[in-house]
């Protein structure tokens, strides 16, 4: 582990989303000197840089300066910048060691690691999973989800548990250092950041690292639902347990049963001649069998780690969700209008689209291009929507695949909120009105969340509208 008191630091990327931040507290409270750059300027960084304030660090923002990589002693770098950046070459052929905030944080955690990865189901898997571990166990929480753990590593104990969000890019960064978690929760796959990965082979290897360094003393929690996630057992050096929403969801895998599915309403847990049942309904309130799938990879975890399936139910049955992720946001004259902008993959939107049988479905989908296959999400939209709204930079090609469908009710109107005063003007009373793109926002927005917000906001404002007639 390199020493960081007297060190020179570059932070490469401050961000938004408290990595960059995380790392940068870290490294001052270690006795670094902390350099923190970023391409975005002060102003696109407002919060990430009022957050610093007060701190002994060095800002240079709105571009990088050669000098900060050349003469620095180790760059920590965010996870978002590509691998082949000319500068992190430049440091290279410096002899300066490299490394992110997840490793500075899995090189010194004391405590056993439970992480979750997936190209969908990350956020809500790994938040009912904490909720469920924090009954038995004093649990931290974080990672991918927005929340550096650096600052928990003075009060984490050997007894404690951690649960870890981690994404493509900070597992691509974790196998520098060969590691991986106690036990790793994979939730499905479907291709997602070819962008910033390549290829779909590098996105696979990168996310198949959470089981690579296991050890036969560790855990790997499977979807049998999804045959390329539950072949992955093949690279497991320890056990490898299975969750299916079916229970014959094995016989893809030539397995007998899952350790964790649903038999009807029930929820079954089973595991070395042990079994555990509870209604699903005790134990989760989110719709949609996606959701069930999320609660079953949970809900095994936590078992294995020592929780009963009764107090997981405790736990997880009056999560409501998080924000952006198929969340009602108002009901207007009877029309539903749902954020799902998290959605920022065609697998995803695919599973919202999915999760009103028998409604009428107004879709609002579209936005930032990241170069993947619109084909299921145009499969989708097909089959589930009455009437798509497109917006965003995706919008042409999307209105291409859906006319090559035959698809009978496309409009392209550019932007989210027009899309909320189309939706309310075509809308009857039992449909849902659902905002689920399939995309990233960066085309038009600066994050998921924004979109969201924007989206809820038109329909208050329609709302408002409404009330004043
Ligand atoms: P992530 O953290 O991996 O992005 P989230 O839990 O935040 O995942 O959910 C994001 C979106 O992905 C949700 O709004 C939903 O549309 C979809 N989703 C969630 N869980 C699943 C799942 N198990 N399978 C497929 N899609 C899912």
């Amino acid at each position: 582990m390199i020493q960081l008191r007297d060190r020179n630091v570059t932070v490469m990327g401050l961000g938004r989303f408290g990595g960059g931040l995380g790392a940068a507290r870290f490294l001052v409270a270690q006795g670094a000197r902390v350099t923190v750059t970023d391409l975005k300027s002060a102003d696109q960084l407002a919060d990430s840089v009022a957050a610093l304030r007060g701190l002994p660090l060095v800002l240079h923002l709105g571009g990088h300066d050669e000098a900060d990589f050349r003469n620095a002693d180790l760059i920590v770098v965010s996870p978002a910048v590509p691998k082949t950046a000319p500068l992190l070459a430049l440091a290279r052929a410096a002899g300066v060691p490299t490394t992110s905030e997840m490793n500075l944080f899995l090189e010194r955690c004391p405590a056993p690691i439970i992480a979750v990865t997936g190209s969908a189901g990350k956020s809500t898997t790994a938040s009912l999973l904490a909720l469920a571990l924090a009954k038995r166990h004093r649990t931290y929480f974080g990672g991918n989800i927005g929340r550096s753990l650096l600052a928990d590593l003075p009060d984490l104990r050997p007894t404690d548990r951690v649960c870890l969000e981690i994404s493509s890019f900070q597992l691509d960064d974790a196998a520098d250092l060969r590691w991986s978690p106690r036990v790793a929760v994979v939730t499905n796959l479907s291709p997602n950041h070819l962008d910033h990965h390549g290829t779909l082979a590098a996105y696979v290897a990168a996310k198949q690292n959470i089981l690579r360094f296991q050890t036969a003393a560790d855990v790997a929690i499977l979807s049998a639902d999804d045959p390329e996630v539950a072949s992955w057992s093949r690279l497991a050096k320890g056990e490898v347990c299975y969750f299916s929403t079916s229970k014959g969801g094995m016989a893809a895998c030539g397995h007998v049963s899952p350790n964790a599915f649903l038999d009807g309403d029930e929820v079954v847990l089973r595991r070395d001649g042990r079994e555990d049942r509870c209604p699903l309904s005790d134990a989760l309130a989110l719709p949609g069998l996606h959701n069930a799938a999320n609660f079953l990879a949970a809900a095994l975890a936590a078992w294995i780690e020592g929780v009963p399936l009764q107090e997981i139910a405790a736990a997880t049955r009056s999560f409501t969700g998080l924000p952006h992720r198929l969340r009602l946001v108002s009901e207007i004259d009877g029309v539903s209008y749902y954020d799902d902008s998290k959605a920022t993959t065609p697998a995803s939107a695919a599973v919202a689209l999915g999760s009103f049988p028998g409604r009428s479905l107004i879709a609002i989908a579209g936005g930032y291009d990241k170069k993947i296959d619109l084909a299921p999400l145009a499969d989708a939209l097909t089959n589930q929507a009455r009437t798509v709204l497109l917006v965003g930079a995706t919008a042409p090609l999307l209105a291409e695949l859906l006319a090559a469908r035959n698809h009978p009710h496309v409009e392209s109107v550019e932007t989210v909120d027009r899309a909320v005063e189309r939706a309310a003007e075509i809308a009857r009373p039992g449909d849902v009105v659902l905002l689920s793109p399939g995309h990233a926002s960066w085309d038009q927005f600066e994050s998921y969340e924004q979109r969201g917000r924007l989206f809820a906001d038109a329909v208050a404002r329609f709302a408002s509208g409404r009330a004043a007639v």
